[in-house]
């Protein structure tokens, strides 16, 4: 059988986490397999896709990531847009910024308040790990964070090309809980 892209399943993803924590330069490596050298070029929301093959390729999803810059930009009709029908949340801090994980509760917040249900997966990502003298938050102040919450944490780089594997398999492991 031909692999008919229209067919595969659908599934949104959305990233959210304050400004800078490297939001776009993750879903960029996802999706476009470098490292953004000029993120501020994204203003609004961005929309990225990638199909990936579950299970060998017995099953093909495509995962439609949203991801914006920063929706204090957006009105309240682009808000209410952002989180409608959202299949999986992505919270991302950076590991250099202590201001950007205690933010993480806001954005748990800012889901709840639009309706994205404790049933939506949800993971919570420490970014820029590169930055090994500037890290501020520790990983086992996110692990203990992370699990009061249930929610996987994941550590990496979206600049460091070791790392690409790794991102890849940050969004497989959410298309595996989605499938
Ligand atoms: P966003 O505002 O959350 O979308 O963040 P961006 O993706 O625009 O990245 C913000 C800044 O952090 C940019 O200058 C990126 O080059 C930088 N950046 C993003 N990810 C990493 C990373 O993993 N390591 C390092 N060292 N810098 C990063
Ligand atoms: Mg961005």
């Amino acid at each position: 059988h031909e692999y008919d892209p229209a067919k595969a399943r659908i599934f949104k993803i959305i990233v959210i986490g304050d400004s800078n924590v490297g939001k776009t330069c993750l879903t960029y490596r996802f999706c476009g397999g470098t490292f953004l050298k000029n993120p501020e070029a994204t203003i609004g929301v961005d929309f990225r896709e990638r199909t990936v093959e579950l299970d060998g390729e017995s099953i093909k999803v495509r995962l439609a990531i949203w991801d914006t810059a920063g929706q204090e930009r957006f009105r309240k009709s682009m808000v209410e847009h952002y989180y409608r029908s959202v299949h999986a949340v992505i919270f991302v801090y950076d590991v250099t910024s202590l201001t950007s994980f205690h933010s993480i509760p806001d954005w748990i917040e800012e889901c709840s308040r639009h309706s994205v249900g404790p049933l939506v997966p949800r993971i919570m990502v420490g970014n820029k790990c590169d930055l090994r003298d500037r890290r501020e938050v520790p990983t086992s102040a996110a692990q203990r964070f992370a699990d009061s919450y249930n929610f996987p944490l994941f550590e990496t780089s979206a600049k460091d090309p070791a790392e690409k594997e790794h991102v890849d398999a940050i969004f497989l492991t959410l298309a595996y809980r989605l499938k």
